[in-house]
């Protein structure tokens, strides 16, 4: 059953908002020991939110678009009463003494939230493995990484323990788990979505976006969450259009969508296989396709992570053990620790104009030909991640965990939309294609994915 089709037999009484929440529990219970997705629940206070739902259905009072739906949450977004703690030591008793933005939102669309998802520390990272509270089990490849930073948040959805889930993605990290646990996520345009209560890994980059198993979940999530914030002045002052309706699209007759030669380069033969046959799909199901090449492709992952050590470092400089929980660099793990070590040298003034500003140069390059290339076409599609997962505890350098990030992180330095949805499976783990599209055609990423899932 879509998302969308449990919404609406919720708000129909064929499903109550309490045993769709009790159904969810039961997998948690069942489940989280092994998986390790969620890090705190709070059920009493969910079923407390279910029960209204519930009596305000049979009411015949007007419920919202998440009615009963439940949700999780990544642990670097602030839900009042609960432990906010990036899954860094640092702030391991810090509590949640307000909600995000996003938060309120979907609590005001009568979302059920269950409790907070795991993720590498300070979402620094792409395996869940640095988290505090260890890492977290891929349900769709188990013994394999779930993907992260919000590794927690994919492998909830992917083992049914909740509806939606909410991620971040400063580089990668909705993207990059829902591919290698098979599920769907989505970057939407920066701006778009209000990062407000979100603890910034790099604020230039973050975005919070949705994972769900289908693109209903996605864009019902989006539709709850997008829009302008006065508390967060990097959104945009501007109407967001109804995603919901491009959730039920299943033809691409109007779409051009490119393919971009670079990406598949440097991705495995096996997944680029897999890849070809989605876009295979969206040919038959009406896109032009057209061949593009990309070369600043090199510059993606250097110009990346120089803008996120300098960002992160300032970021956490307000974590000096006085006013939160513990001084960062007494307590952080190796990734965090080197970001902030490296983040502080080329912070300084003598090398700043050698490292950081070359990065925002670069940036500015890359941003301009990505917009050229997509001046051409509606979507860029290919791979989400160029490799499979690897098995949980085996010890990678710094560099091969940042080559996961290598095609995500393009949309990030460039601030468009991207989704990444399950294109098949290569030696019994899942893969995905990612679509990508100009700045605010959010809804364009949503119509694709839609037709490629409906297909
Ligand atoms: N893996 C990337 C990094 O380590 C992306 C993380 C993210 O998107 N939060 O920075």
């Amino acid at each position: 059953m879509k998302i969308i089709d449990k919404v609406n037999s919720i708000k129909n009484q064929e499903l109550t908002a309490t045993e769709n929440l009790e159904q969810m529990y039961n997998v948690i219970q069942e489940k989280n020991d092994d998986i390790n997705a969620f890090v705190e629940t709070d059920l009493p206070r969910a079923q407390k939110v279910a029960e209204d739902i519930d009596k305000r259905i049979k009411n015949g009072e007007e419920t919202g678009k998440l009615a009963g739906l439940v949700i999780g949450i990544k642990s670097n977004i602030n839900v009042e009463d609960y432990i906010i703690s990036a899954a860094s030591p640092t702030l391991k008793d810090y509590i949640g003494s307000y909600n995000a933005t996003v938060i309120n939102k979907i609590q005001e669309e009568d979302g059920v939230i269950i409790g907070l998802t795991n993720m590498d520390e300070f979402a620094a990272g792409s395996s869940t493995e640095t988290s505090m509270y260890g890492p977290t089990d891929n349900p769709s490849a188990p013994g394999h990484i779930p993907g992260g930073s919000s590794g927690g948040s994919a492998a909830a959805i992917a083992s049914g323990m909740c509806d939606i889930a909410l991620g971040s993605d400063t580089g990668g990290s909705i993207r990059n788990p829902a591919s290698h646990c098979g599920v769907t996520g989505f970057k939407p345009t920066y701006g778009l979505v209000s990062r407000q209560g979100l603890l910034d890994l790099a604020m230039s980059l973050d975005q919070i976006g949705p994972l769900a198993k289908d693109v209903t979940g996605i864009a019902l999530m989006l539709d709850v969450i997008t829009g302008y914030d006065p508390y967060d002045p990097t959104t945009m002052k501007k109407e967001t259009p109804e995603f919901l309706p491009y959730a039920s699209n299943t033809s691409l007759d109007d779409m051009t969508v490119g393919v971009v030669k670079e990406f598949m380069d440097v991705t495995d033969d096996k997944i680029n296989n897999k890849i070809n046959q989605s876009i295979d799909t969206l040919s038959n199901l009406g896109a032009e396709i057209k061949e593009l090449t990309f070369e600043d492709i090199t510059l993606g992952l250097p110009t990346y992570y120089l803008i996120n050590y300098v960002e992160f470092f300032s970021a956490t400089r307000k974590y000096d053990g006085r006013k939160y929980g513990e001084r960062i660099e007494e307590v952080c793990g190796p990734e965090v620790s080197r970001r902030i070590q490296i983040g502080s040298y080329i912070s300084q003034k003598e090398f700043s104009g050698k490292y950081y500003k070359k990065a925002l140069q670069a940036r500015s390059l890359i941003r301009n030909d990505f917009n050229d290339l997509l001046g051409n076409v509606d979507i860029i599609a290919g791979p989400t991640v160029p490799k499979l997962p690897h098995k949980i505890g085996e010890q990678l350098d710094p560099m091969d965990m940042y080559a996961y990030d290598v095609l995500t992180v393009l949309a990030n330095i460039t601030g468009i939309p991207a989704g990444s949805m399950k294109a098949g499976l290569v030696d019994d783990i899942p893969v995905g294609i990612q679509l990508q599209a100009k700045p605010e055609e959010d809804y364009k990423v949503i119509k694709t994915m839609s037709a490629l899932e409906n297909n």
